[in-house]
C-alpha cells in the first residue's frame, strides 16, 4: 500500500466534493483515512485457512453440532465502499476434527476485512470451514444493515438483509438444517 498515493486520492475526492483539503480540520484527514482503509482491507494480507488450522484438534468423541452465534463483523461493500455491519452465526458438525472455538471470529474478520458483498462473503466463510475442518456440513446465517442503501439510494433506514449457505448434511438432512436454523435465526431476530 503506497501512502502518499492513497492520501492524494484522498485530496482529490475532497477538492471534488467541494471541500478545502488545507482547511485546519481536513489536513490530517487524508493520512487518518489511509490509515483506516489499511485496517478495514487487513484480510487481504491474512490466510483464512491458516486461521483456523493453527487450531485443529483431532475428537472423535465430538460428533454434535457445535455453532457460534451473532459474531459481530464490520465489512465494506464492494460497489460503494461503504460500510455493511451485522452478525454472522456459523455452525459445523464435525468428523474427527474439531477447531479452537475462537478462531471461528478472527476468519470470519478476515473475509470481513476486505472488499466483499454479503453473499459472496457467506459463501466463502462456509468453504473455508469445510476446507480447513473437514466436517460433515457447515453452514453460516449472517444479517446484515448496509449503509449503501440507508444513506444514499432507496434510504430504507433498517432494513436487514440475511443470507446464508450451506454444505454437506446441513443440505441433505432437514433435522441438521432445522436445529441450526432455529438456534441462529431465533438469536438474529432479537439482536436488530
Ligand atoms: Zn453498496
Amino acid at each position: 500500500m503506497d501512502y502518499a498515493e492513497l492520501e492524494n486520492a484522498v485530496k482529490t475526492i475532497l477538492t471534488q466534493i467541494g471541500e478545502d483539503p488545507s482547511r485546519e480540520g481536513l489536513l490530517k484527514t487524508p493520512t487518518r483515512v489511509a490509515k483506516a482503509y489499511e485496517a478495514m482491507t487487513i484480510g487481504y494480507k491474512q490466510d483464512p485457512a491458516r486461521v483456523l488450522g493453527d487450531a485443529l484438534f483431532t475428537d472423535y468423541g465430538c460428533s454434535q453440532m457445535v455453532l457460534s452465534r451473532d459474531i459481530e463483523f464490520y465489512s465494506l461493500c464492494e460497489h460503494h465502499l461503504l460500510p455493511f455491519f451485522g452478525v454472522a452465526s456459523v455452525a459445523y458438525i464435525p468428523d474427527g476434527k474439531v477447531v479452537g472455538l475462537s478462531k471461528l471470529p478472527r476468519m470470519i474478520d478476515v473475509f470481513a476485512r476486505r472488499l466483499q458483498i454479503q453473499e459472496r462473503m457467506t459463501e466463502q466463510i462456509a468453504d473455508a470451514m469445510m476446507e480447513t475442518i473437514k466436517p460433515k456440513g457447515a453452514a453460516v446465517l449472517i444479517s446484515a444493515r448496509h449503509l449503501c442503501m440507508e444513506m444514499r439510494g432507496v434510504q430504507k433506514q433498517g432494513a436487514v438483509t440475511t443470507t446464508s449457505a450451506l454444505r454437506g448434511i446441513f443440505l441433505k438432512d432437514i433435522r441438521a438444517r432445522e436445529e441450526f436454523t432455529s438456534l441462529a435465526g431465533m438469536s438474529l431476530k432479537d439482536r436488530f
